[in-house]
């Protein structure tokens, strides 16, 4: 989608610092990183929010699932764990409107939420 730009990212139009990549998803690291892994995993494709690929697609939010967990193996977070957050809207503090997961770990993160 012109003007997206995890969209222009994923298409290597805008740089990134790549972890991952296959036919529907591509995963760079958060430019302001939260924690010292902060990962976002989107699928190439556009899509807005969470809400729009459980309407489009069939099984592309549990890949997505997958994808983020193994990131997240391979960066060393299985042991003592980590955070998958997709933020979805105006209330969810959604800044990019491209769905993405964030993958968050590398330090004890907050009890709290939100
Ligand atoms: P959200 O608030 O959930 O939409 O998250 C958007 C995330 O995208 C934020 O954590 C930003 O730091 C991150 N971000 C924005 N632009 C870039 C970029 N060019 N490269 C990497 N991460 C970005």
């Amino acid at each position: 989608m012109a003007d997206c730009i995890f969209c222009k990212i994923a298409a290597g139009e805008i740089p990134s610092s790549k972890v991952y990549e296959d036919e529907r998803v591509y995963a760079f690291k958060d430019i302001n990183p939260q924690a010292p892994v902060h990962i976002l995993v989107t699928p190439k494709e556009h899509m807005a929010n969470v809400l729009e690929c459980a309407e489009r697609e069939d099984d592309l939010l549990g890949h997505l699932m997958k994808v983020a967990s193994r990131i997240a193996k391979e960066q060393g977070l299985a042991e003592n764990g980590f955070r998958l957050v997709t933020n979805c809207g105006k209330h969810g503090a959604q800044s990019v409107n491209h769905l993405h997961i964030h993958i968050l770990g590398g330090r004890q993160l907050g009890e709290q939420m939100a």
